[in-house]
Formats: structure tokens, sequence, C-alpha cells
């Protein structure tokens, strides 16, 4: 299978061509065609399998289709990460696929370098996506400065199986209460723990499970 076989934008073909990846990685041929179809997925995938990919290329087409009819600015995506240095390095891969559609995909990362007060500028222009911490989103949600009860297409947790070992399980059920009732969800995971379990339980409908 190539990536040109999978329906994706010209655009997304091109920054992918750009990045030199001749094809999907095996969990990127399973995973992307079954959310383009608006599955939420559970996908037991390490670091190295190329599976941040896997979420962000559906999702950057997902919202490349959907803006075409939707004229307000608004958070679509929230994917959130256990630790600013996965959050630096999917706003990178974000930046590297998006390099076609600046103008459309607006992308933030509040993982946590700076303050949360310095942070308040770059939400107030309601990037298509924010990635973060969940203390960190859950503080701007918290103080209102982000709102993505009525917006959210879709919903990552990376790193699923550490998010609740590193503190951030109160966060993560508190921020969870203020979503809206449909969305798309993914969760990744290098193990499927009894914490994976439970942010299953919480966050995916009827999920298709990859184990690769
Ligand atoms: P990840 O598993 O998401 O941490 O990705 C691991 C590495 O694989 C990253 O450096 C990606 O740039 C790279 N990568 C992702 N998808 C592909 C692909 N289809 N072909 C070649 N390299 C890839």
């Amino acid at each position: 299978l190539r990536f040109h076989e999978l329906g994706l934008d010209d655009r997304l073909l091109r920054a992918i061509a750009d990045l030199g990846w001749a094809k999907p990685t095996l969990i990127q041929e399973k995973a992307i065609p079954l959310a383009l179809d608006g599955k939420d997925l559970l996908a037991r995938a390490r670091t190295g399998s190329g599976k941040t990919a896997a979420y962000l290329i559906p999702i950057i087409q997902n919202l490349l289709q959907s803006k075409m009819s939707i004229s307000e600015q608004a958070v679509r995506v929230l994917i959130l990460v256990p630790t600013k240095e996965l959050g630096q390095q999917v706003q990178q891969m974000i930046r590297q696929l998006i390099s076609y559609c600046t103008r459309d995909i607006r992308v933030a990362d509040i993982s946590g370098r700076v303050d949360v007060s310095a942070q308040k500028p770059i939400l107030m222009e309601k990037p298509d996506i924010v990635v973060g911490t969940p203390s960190r989103v859950w503080c701007h949600i918290n103080q209102q400065t982000l709102c993505v009860r009525d917006t959210l297409q879709a919903l990552v947790i990376d790193e699923a199986d550490l998010i609740f070992s590193f503190g951030f399980e109160e966060d993560m059920k508190n921020l969870l209460c203020q979503l809206p009732k449909i969305f798309q969800s993914f969760l990744m995971s290098a193990t499927f723990n009894e914490d994976v379990k439970a942010l299953k339980e919480l966050v995916l409908h009827n999920p298709v499970i990859l184990k690769l």
C-alpha cells in the first residue's frame, strides 16, 4: 500500500513526500483507513513504529475536509501527552505534515515550556490543534482560556499507559467532563495496562483494537 492510495489531500501527500517516507508503516497502513472512516482506535504501538503519523495523518485529512464547510475558527483537536518532550515532538511532526496548508491549519503546543499566562494569547487565536499535558489543558479549560465543549472533533491520548502514573489522573478526569458528547478518540500506548483499560472506558466508543 502506498500513501497516494489512501485518498489523502494532495497537500498532505506532498508533505509526506518531503519527509521521504516511501510507504506507510504497518500501524499507519492499518490505522489510517479506519480513522478516516471515523472509527475510535486503541493501538498498541511503540515509539519507532510510526504511531504519531498514524493518528496525525487522518486527523489532518479530516480537518482539511471539514474546514471547507466550517467558517468559524475553533479548537477541533486535542492531543494529550504525558511529557513536554513528547508534546514538542508531536508539534514538530504536525508542522511538517501541514507545511503546505499552514493557512488552513494552525497548531499550538501548550505542554509547558512557558508559563500559563503567556499561552493565553496563543489560545485566543483558537488553533485547530492543541497539544498539551493534561494538567496544562485542564488549567486552561478551568480558566476558560480554552473551550472545546462545542467544537472538539478528535481527542488523542498518546503514551496513554504513562498518563496516570505521571500524576495526571485527576486533571484527565476533570478535563474529560468538559468535552462534548461525540468526538473521535485515539488511545496510543506501548502497553495495555490497567490505566489504559480505565482510559479506554472513559474515552473510547466501540473502538477498533490494533495490537501490533
Ligand atoms: P514514531 O513511532 O511516531 O515516534 O515515529 C518514529 C520515526 O519514524 C519518526 O522519526 C518518523 O519521522 C518516522 N516515520 C513515521 N512514519 C514513517 C514512514 N511511513 N516511513 C518512514 N519513516 C516514518
